[in-house]
This record gives C-alpha cells, structure tokens and sequence, in this order.
C-alpha cells in the first residue's frame, strides 16, 4: 500500500498523485503543468509510470491543473474510468474541450515560428478526439455516495467548496488486515464563500494529502471588497463609463454574476447592461444553474427570487464573436465580464483596446495577477501598452479588488483540518516551496506531524 507524489509537489499545478493497493494502481487527479513555456514543456513527457498497468483515475475537481492530462493519458493508452463528482464531469467537458482549442492554436502558432526556423515541428499534446474519449471514460458520482475503485479501494467525494463539483476524496484502502482512510482535499475553497457549500472535512484520516496554495497568508475580507466593488460601479456611473472585468470562466465569472444579482438595488445594477461576453463562462453558468441543487442556503434563495442569475433583466449572453463586437461600439453602461482572467488573450483584450484609453473607464480586478501577464502590466500602472499592434494610452481607472479568492486561506485550512477526529499525519501539496513550508510550521506548532511532498517521494502506508 503506497502513495507517490508526482506533480503538484513542490509547487501550485499539474496535481498527480499515484496509489498503488494490492498491486493495483490508482491516479489521484492528471493535471496540467502551467506556468513558463519551460515548464509546461514537461507536459509532453513520458508518465513515470506504465500508464496501461493503471485502472482508474480519481478526479477531485475540473480545474485543468487537475484534469488537463486526462486525454493525453488516454492518447497514451489508458482505457479504465475516471471517476468524478456529477458537476466535475459537466465542466470537465466544458474545459478540456476548451484545452483543446487553445492546444491546437498554440501548437499551430509555434509551428509557425518552428517552420520559419527550418526546425523540426511539434505535435499537440492531445486533440478533440483524445477529448471525447476522456469523456467517454468518465463516470459521474454523487457526493457522500461511497463506491469501488478498484478492488481494495473505495472513495467517497466531500464537497470542497471550491468550484461546483469540487471534491476531497475520502478513499478507504484494503490490503491485509488493517485497513486505512488516506483523505486527499483536492482544492479546498473559502468558509461561507458566495453560492458554494463550506468545505466538508471527513471524519477521519490516517493521513492527510493536503492543498496549501495560500498556506502562508489571510485574505482580506469579502465584505470590505463588495463595499469597494459597489463603490467602483457608483463611480462609473456617474462619469457615464464601462466597466470591464476581466475573469476566469469558472468559478469567478459566476461569483460576480451572483454579487451583482445580490446587490442589485444596492449598487444600482439596474441601470446597467451586464454582458457574460465568453462562450466558456456561458457554458460553465450553465452547469452552475444545472446543478443549483448543490448551492448553499443564500444562493438557493436567490436563485429562487426573480433576480436569479440565469434571469438577471439586463444581462446578456453573447456567445458569437459579432455579438462581442456589438459591445465594443458601447461607450459607457456596460458591465462587461470576459475572459482571460490575466488578459492574455481572449476577448477582453478587444474591450481593453476600445477602452482603455478613456478616463471614465473602470478595470476591475477580482483575480491574482502573476509576473508576466498583462492584467500585471496594467496593475503595475503601464501608461502605454500594446494590443494586437497598437499602442494605446491608459486612461482608465485600474482597480485590484481583493477577498474573491476560490482557494481558502491559512485559516480556512487549519479550520478543514481541524475538523478530523485526531491529528493525521499530513503531507502538503500544490504550493510553491515556501509558502507550504509556512503552513508545515504551523502544523508543527500544533503538534501535528506535517511534511512537504517532494517529487517521487513514496509513502508506505500500510506502516502508518
Ligand atoms: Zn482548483
């Protein structure tokens, strides 16, 4: 009975973890590595591990940092199931559809490039149809309904509270005589965080495998961001200009719709025309009201009254690239949430360039913006950028609004793990070096045995 980290170890993205029980081996999630063109060049290496000789995947939530490997581990010759909870699997279509897309646009564009060179091209890590078969593969679950994995191997999804369908895997392991509950927490989200439940923490582990994302710092408070976040919508208002926000599809692009649906009066949102303008942040909204079911008590209420999210009076759905152009030609009243969440591409780069030069304009923020990215670039205070070959002067007001985080903070994790009836052994995963370490020395503190997980680091855990 043995676990080995694979990736997400020793840093935030490409979630791996390998099980291997009575001989039979089990994958804990197959993300994709992002980051530098550097690291997510070992997306393309051999798996270390004889991908025929594993039966399933377990899959904690839809994030492609999770998932985004599935279909080149189908390519490679994986046929078994890849469970996941009902929701996870909806947006598993949604999003690998979508890698898809951006693999194929990528590839073509280095290729490009790699031709002019006269060097040697390279493949896409996977396509539509390694996708369909992915999905093929996938077999939906309940959450708090306990199933066979393998033979030796049961799992049960809690709800992690992160995105809708995420889930910590309780898995029960039998090999011999004594048997062992191993809980991975996938992603964990924020406690009392707009339309998802609290994260779920299982009734007991003998170890913990455990995210530490924001392991070494606090959010601000939700409620200082909505009072700033109505404050910036009252400003725009009356300078008669647009508001873009730039945000990811899922999860984010949801969070606001629900603020703005919750606020209406409030903050005046009747007076707007609000535009989801990103045909992947539809479809995610979509799965979402689907799945309404799996809301919390306030998102169920608001769901039920007449401002809903999906019947918001004036927001509107443009899933066509003419129906985007529409909203360029808008000089002021517009609410417009697109993606990229960093600005790296997308379509809120063509509202960027029709906007920013205004002094009315409002950017808002509501997502962690890294070195290297646009949106960083214009936090930063860049008076000048360039969009698709033009240099356009900023004007606009740019605005960072903290407290919309999908990740819990250190204290949110402590409060998960708190919930176990004794203190597991935990390993810490999906975190850069230092900020996990932070978190360990908390645990430490507390008496609790905690390690990083390093790369290919094995744990027997029939000895725990
Ligand atoms: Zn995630």
């Amino acid at each position: 009975m043995e676990l080995e980290f694979y990736g997400a170890a020793g840093q935030v993205t490409g979630s791996c973890h390998i099980l291997t029980v009575a001989g039979r081996r089990v994958l804990l999630d197959c993300g994709l590595i992002q980051g530098s063109r550097q690291d997510e060049a070992r997306n393309a290496e051999p798996f270390p591990f004889a991908v025929r000789e594993v039966e399933a995947v377990v899959l904690s939530h839809a994030h492609i940092d999770h998932s985004g490997r599935l279909p080149l581990l189908v390519k490679r010759g994986f046929d078994g199931p890849i469970h996941a909870q009902n929701a996870t699997a909806a947006l598993a279509a949604i999003l690998l559809d979508d890698a898809a897309d951006l693999e194929r646009s990528t590839v073509r564009r280095e290729n490009r490039r790699l031709e002019e060179q006269g060097k040697r091209l390279v493949e896409p890590l996977f396509e539509k149809v390694d996708v369909n078969a992915t999905l093929k593969q996938m077999r939906g679950h309940r959450y708090d309904e306990s199933f066979e994995v393998v033979p030796g191997v049961r799992a049960c999804f809690r709800d992690a509270g992160h995105i809708m369908g995420s889930a910590v895997v309780e898995l029960e392991l039998t090999e011999g005589e004594a048997p062992k509950t191993l809980v991975f927490s996938g992603d964990l989200g924020q406690y009392d965080t707009p339309i998802l439940k609290d994260p779920v923490t299982p009734a007991h582990a003998d170890l913990v495998v455990m995210e530490s994302t924001y392991g070494d710092r606090n959010h601000r408070d939700r409620e200082a961001s909505l009072v700033e976040f109505g404050e910036v919508l009252q400003a725009a208002r009356e300078e008669k200009g647009n508001v873009l926000i730039p945000a990811f599809a899922v999860g984010r692009s949801q969070e606001i719709l629900y603020h703005l649906g919750q606020n209406y009066d409030a903050w005046g949102v009747g007076n707007w025309h609000v535009f989801l303008d990103s045909p992947l942040a539809i479809e995610a909204s979509e799965v979402y009201w689907d799945f309404k079911h799996l809301a919390d008590e306030e998102a169920t209420a608001l769901f039920r009254s007449d401002l809903t999210m999906p019947r918001l009076e004036n927001l509107h759905l443009t899933r066509t690239p003419e129906e985007s152009r529409v909203i360029e030609r808008l000089e002021g009243g517009a609410i417009v949430i697109a993606g990229s969440g960093m600005c790296n591409g997308g379509r809120i780069l063509h509202h960027l360039k029709a906007n920013l030069h205004r002094r009315e304009t409002r950017v808002v923020f509501t997502g962690y913006q890294p070195r290297g990215t646009f949106g960083r670039r214009l936090i930063d205070g860049d008076k000048r950028v360039r969009i698709h070959g033009e240099e356009i002067q900023v004007r606009a007001s740019i605005h960072t609004i903290g407290g919309f985080s999908a990740h819990g903070d250190q204290a949110d994790l402590l409060r998960w793990y708190d919930g176990f009836d004794s203190q597991p052994p935990v390993y810490l995963v999906h975190g850069d070096i230092d900020v996990s370490d932070v978190l360990r020395r908390q645990f430490v503190d507390r008496g609790v045995t905690a390690h990083l997980a390093l790369p290919e680091r094995r744990i027997d855990l029939a000895a725990l």
